[in-house]
């Protein structure tokens, strides 16, 4: 079994291993667990998200007025499309969420952390293409 956390709702979902995830529904509220696009998430779901998943999840940290977030933005929309659902792909908008940038101590931005089982496994500062942000992903979180 394998507890996949619903984008929509937060609640725990137990995959059994021999179904494929990308297809589940949310036992609660019935919507897909996966849908190929990063999820943007406040403290309660990054929390959930980071705390009762088994999955790595992979979060970027951005803000709107920031021109390299904005460039590495569809690289990271097209890496959650791909890895998805091994990986979590969260996006926190660290206006809207400034308690989880202080929480990391996130000085400049993008910022972009793994975690995995609660812990965060890897941090790496600055923008990066598709190429470089799917074998970053993969060399820290296999
Ligand atoms: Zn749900």
């Amino acid at each position: 079994m394998t507890h996949i956390v619903c984008p929509h709702c937060n609640a725990v979902n137990r995959i059994p291993a021999d179904k494929p995830a990308a297809q589940g529904k949310c036992g609660r509220c019935h919507q897909p667990l996966f849908d190929g696009h990063p999820t943007s998430t406040s403290v309660a779901g990054f929390d959930a998200q980071i705390g009762k998943s088994d999955i790595p999840v992979v979060v970027d940290f951005w803000a709107e007025w920031c021109g390299p977030c904005k460039a590495m933005a569809p690289y990271f929309e097209q890496v959650a499309h791909e890895l998805e659902p091994n990986y979590r792909f969260l996006k926190v908008d660290t206006e809207a969420e400034p308690e989880l940038a202080a929480r990391y101590n996130i000085r400049s931005i993008p910022t972009l952390m793994v975690f995995r089982k609660g812990e965060m496994i890897a941090q790496q500062a600055g923008a990066m293409d598709s190429n470089s942000l799917r074998s970053w992903i993969k060399q820290v979180a296999g």
